[in-house]
């Protein structure tokens, strides 16, 4: 408190001062329009009682300052001093000469200096309160963190619906903050940072605030834009002050939202603030490198873009976990209603259970989004209950408000997506080379694509053979040779899967020598694009062989989806199994799909 009412005397100096300044170099110029005119005819009526006559170091211009008979005075300028001298001794008028003062002394030396001085006690305050961590003042804190502190975070477990999985995973993160020394007793190491990944509205801050509830612990939010500031340096301070903030507080969690404002891959995205950015990251790496692993400190961070992190924040000893937080399946959408709806009062003709199953793509935020617009709805018609058409309409509202499409996706749509990712997926799992299946869903992501296979994350060969490289090729053709197959017919959503297979055909045929072409390179890692290289390129190869080119890719790839149709013809059962379970559960995990196959060999 005492600090505060000393910064709002400075400010009351600096306004009083400005407000002085201000007044001082009007009152100097009030009587601007006296002309020498005007003295020249108040001298021939003998107005003028007397001049002093100010003139200039060495020119002959000056100031005259004329006072009248009835003492009201005047002053104007003039380029020659000496003519209104002899013009006013003429007249008999009293005068006096005084050299110019070289300037005002006060304006000149005493109010810079003053004003250096109160920047200067400015800082140095604001500075010292950073350090004391004293009370926060928004506008005085430029590099104070903007991190809100939670204390007694009620939010538990219990407020998480869904999410087994995750939940899980991060129970021994909770022990470990319930009590740190038990852990470093056993010398175990525990994660100091955890990231999640997840489209936004899946639950992600509330999963952390959960962890912080059911451990006890005080929870430290901020959001990665809070430190991008136009200014270089005051990002890295925010970093600081927040680590100093939760060293002091330990144990704890530091909370940090979309912290791909803050560690985007160096390089990536243009322009503007990029050495601000770099000294925040920096100073991040640098705090999470600075503190042990037991000292209680967990930071958690969320994003929504893993593929453009800067992979330093993802070494070892920094955010080494990764945790995926999905889009809700059925069994989920229907858990994550229930709870909202514990509070509202729903009339018995809104079925739950119905609404869950056709939601699919939205987030636990939707959702909730949804059943609070009925609410809404319902308190505007003053009933009491929320009925089926509220959470009709508002669904329809939610739906389209953010851009979900998935209340458009019919059973038919919903059918060739199943069918196409089990495509993926059974080839994927009976092809040796290709790793395993880690889950498949039909699960709209939000960046449009309508379902995905996942494979169990390995550690990526450091050379793939000529045959890995075409079994990779089937499992990519594969959902669009099971439409093919199941339908007799294809569907659009097949192009990114085109676009990729073309990608690594061409890639054997021109890089690494796979075909009856030979050893010869056609192309260049192109992971560098730059502005004419197509033309050079276009030298160096000639039409006719980027013709030979091509028919050789087409050769390699027609070859794969023969050979994927024949394997997924031969086990057309387990496509069908697989498909069905899609549709009923929207996402399948490994132990799930795996069992498709023992169930169809025994
Ligand atoms: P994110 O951080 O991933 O963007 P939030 O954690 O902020 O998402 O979620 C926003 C809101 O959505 C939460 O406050 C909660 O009301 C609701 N919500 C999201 N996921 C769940 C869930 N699994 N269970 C219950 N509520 C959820
Ligand atoms: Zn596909």
């Amino acid at each position: 408190m005492k600090r505060q009412s000393g910064y709002s005397f400075v400010f009351l100096l600096i306004i009083l001062l400005l407000a002085g300044a201000i007044w001082v170099s009007f009152s100097t110029k009030r009587d601007n329009n006296y002309s020498r005119d005007d003295f020249q005819h108040a001298a021939e009526a003998g107005d003028v009682a007397s001049i002093v006559i100010e003139q200039n170091k060495e020119v002959p211009t000056g100031t005259i300052h004329v006072t009248t008979k009835s003492f009201s005075t005047y002053r104007f300028s003039v380029t020659d001093v000496r003519e209104i001298e002899s013009y006013a001794r003429s007249k008999g008028i009293a005068i006096r000469v005084d050299n110019v003062p070289e300037s005002n002394w006060f304006l000149m030396y005493v109010l810079p200096g003053l004003v250096v001085l109160i920047i200067f006690v400015f800082f140095y305050s604001m500075m010292a309160n950073n350090q004391s961590g004293g009370v926060s003042n928004r506008m005085m804190n430029f590099g104070k963190s903007r991190a809100q502190m939670v204390t007694d975070s009620k939010t538990t477990f219990a407020n998480v619906a869904g999410l087994r999985e995750e939940k899980d995973d991060l129970d021994e993160v909770v022990d470990f903050l319930k009590d740190p020394g038990k852990y470093t007793e056993m010398g175990a190491r525990i994660p100091k940072g955890i990231l999640l990944e997840g489209m936004p509205g899946t639950g992600k801050t509330l999963l952390a605030k959960a962890i912080a509830g059911e451990a006890k612990v005080p929870f430290f939010f901020i959001s990665g834009s809070d430190f991008v500031e136009m200014f270089v340096g005051v990002g890295a301070s925010r970093v600081r002050d927040l680590f100093a903030d939760a060293k002091k507080n330990s144990p704890c969690i530091v909370f940090i939202d979309e912290i791909d404002a803050v560690a985007r891959r160096r390089g990536a995205g243009m322009g503007g603030g990029h050495d601000e950015r770099e000294q925040t990251l920096n100073q991040l790496l640098v705090e999470m490198d600075g503190f042990e692993e037991n000292e209680g400190i967990i930071v958690m961070a969320a994003t929504n873009r893993v593929d453009i992190l800067d992979p330093a924040i993802l070494r070892p000893g920094r955010f080494d976990r990764k945790i995926t937080v999905s889009a809700p399946d059925v069994q989920g959408r229907e858990a994550i209603l229930k709870l909202h709806a514990e509070k509202k009062h729903l009339g018995d003709d809104v079925d739950l259970k119905e609404l869950a199953r056709t939601t699919a793509g939205f987030t636990g935020a939707d959702l909730e989004n949804l059943l609070n617009e009925a609410a809404i709805k319902a308190a505007r018609e003053k009933r009491a209950y929320i009925n089926d058409e509220d959470v009709r309409k508002s669904f329809i509202k939610v739906g389209i408000g953010t851009e979900k499409r998935s209340h458009l996706i019919t059973e038919r749509d919903r059918k060739i997506t199943a069918y196409h990712e089990s495509g993926h997926a059974i080839l994927m799992h009976l092809l040796p080379l290709t790793g395993s299946v880690y889950t498949v869903s039909v699960i709209p992501t939000g960046e449009g694509a309508a379902g995905y296979m996942m494979p169990v994350p390995d550690n990526d060969d450091q050379h793939q053979t000529k045959e890995q490289l075409r079994q990779r090729l089937m499992v990519t053709l594969g959902g669009r040779v099971a439409e093919e197959i199941i339908f007799g017919d294809v569907s659009t959503g097949a192009s990114s899967d085109i676009k990729k297979a073309t990608k690594v055909a061409r890639s054997m045929v021109t890089r690494f020598g796979m075909s009856p072409l030979g050893l010869i390179c056609y192309e260049d890692d192109d992971n560098e694009v730059f502005i004419g290289r197509d033309l050079a390129h276009a030298k160096t190869t000639s039409e006719a062989k980027a013709a030979e080119i091509d028919e050789e890719v087409k050769h390699i790839i027609d070859g794969c989806y023969q050979e994927a149709k024949r394997i997924l013809e031969e086990n057309l059962q387990i496509l069908h199994n697989c498909a069905a379970l899609l549709i009923e559960k929207e996402r399948i995990g490994r132990e799930e799909f795996e069992a498709l196959f023992v169930a169809e060999t025994a």
